[in-house]
């Protein structure tokens, strides 16, 4: 065999046989609730194509290795740091992603992000069919132009470098009942206002990254992680995630807590911490154990009279857990958890009802 050839076959070989490195996704904890599937979802990133650090595809894999479901690149339409390398195109980061995001089984979102002063302050304009439109000063027009193409408003990072204000162009927005969501939370910032008028103006609670760097994010642990926001969707589709946002099913993930409306909170409680039937009783002890599937450290604070002080469950782990009890059936062990949080400051009230042995 002569020299190539046999440089030929080793090729051969080494593509065919040789073990290629799998390319590995992490998974998220967070379980579906009934009739709900969890999507994990960032829906405000940016490119090369405004002042973000990565090509559009770059976000697409990032998001795949990082356990997400769905993303929307947010291009600014104001800012382009890169414009004289990187033409000035609207559309072209989603057109870019778009055939990655169909080989990695990621839900790509199109979206731009419009970039005034406070007030108005900046919005995204998500599931949009054309971002060259919203090219115009007058900010009026823009969410007239967003209504023709029934764009899904939020309101972002509305206490980014001051206080929050609701200005003129949010309430003449909530008005035609065109602001559907709020940021309450965005990168490492969080804006309790945000979260207090998304409870009562009847906005989905939203966190993203906003990121703009390339994302180094080891896999995630409860301090350690991307903000992003949960979506109960009835279906994993792009239609199922719009329903999902349109009706407000969602909660934040925000360092080691999940924030939202109470019944979704609730119900994501319910849905993490399972109680074994104790499995160890004494005259006036149990001893059960209390499995947590989510991502989260999550901390008991007793407001009953029974139970023990404080329960920790660390995430994804069992714990076993004493509980000191008269005679008789377990009274209701009625706790709260800062870990959800159900408004600004107002911690998850919870019962944990042990259930009968042998069950
Ligand atoms: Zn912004
Ligand atoms: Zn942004």
């Amino acid at each position: 065999m002569k020299g190539r050839n046999v440089l030929r076959a080793v090729v051969v070989w080494l593509v065919g046989v040789a073990p290629v490195a799998a390319e590995v996704r992490q998974a998220i904890h967070f379980p579906d609730l009934p009739g709900y599937r969890t999507l994990k979802c960032d829906l405000h990133m940016h490119t090369v194509f405004s002042d973000g650090k990565v090509w559009p595809t770059v976000r697409v894999d990032e998001a795949w290795r990082e356990g997400l479901d769905a993303i929307a690149i947010t291009d600014h339409i104001e800012y382009l740091a890169h414009k004289a390398f990187v033409t000035a195109d609207f559309n072209a980061a989603y057109e870019i992603a778009l055939p990655r995001a169909k080989e990695k089984n990621i839900l790509l979102v199109k979206g731009v992000e419009i970039t005034r002063d406070t007030p108005p302050g900046h919005f995204n304009l998500l599931f949009i069919r054309d971002g060259a439109p919203f090219n115009t000063a007058d900010i009026f027009a823009v969410f007239d132009r967003a209504a023709q193409q029934n764009a899904y408003v939020m309101w972002n990072h509305p206490g980014w470098r001051q206080r929050p204000r609701w200005g003129e162009v949010q309430s003449r927005l909530a008005e035609r009942k065109q602001l559907k969501a709020i940021e309450v939370c965005n990168g490492d910032e969080y804006y309790p206002e945000a979260f207090q008028w998304a409870i009562e103006k009847n906005l989905a609670v939203i966190g993203c990254t906003d990121i703009h760097d390339p994302s180094l994010s080891p896999a995630p642990t409860p301090a350690l992680h991307r903000t992003l926001t949960l979506v109960f969707a009835r279906e994993r589709s792009l239609e199922g995630l719009r329903e999902a946002l349109e009706a407000g099913r969602t909660l934040v993930w925000f360092e080691n807590c999940l924030m939202g409306r109470e019944q979704y909170a609730s119900a994501m409680f319910d849905a993490c911490v399972r109680i074994h039937p104790p499995h160890h009783r004494t005259r006036d002890r149990l001893h059960v154990e209390i499995e947590n599937a989510s991502e989260l450290n999550i901390e008991l604070e007793r407001i009953g009279d029974a139970g023990p002080a404080k329960i920790t469950l660390p995430a994804r782990a069992i714990s076993l857990v004493e509980i000191a009890l008269p005679t008789g059936d377990p009274p209701p062990l009625a706790y709260r958890t800062r870990n959800f949080l159900i408004g600004p400051d107002r911690p998850l009230p919870v019962n944990l009802s042990i259930p009968a042995a042998g069950k």
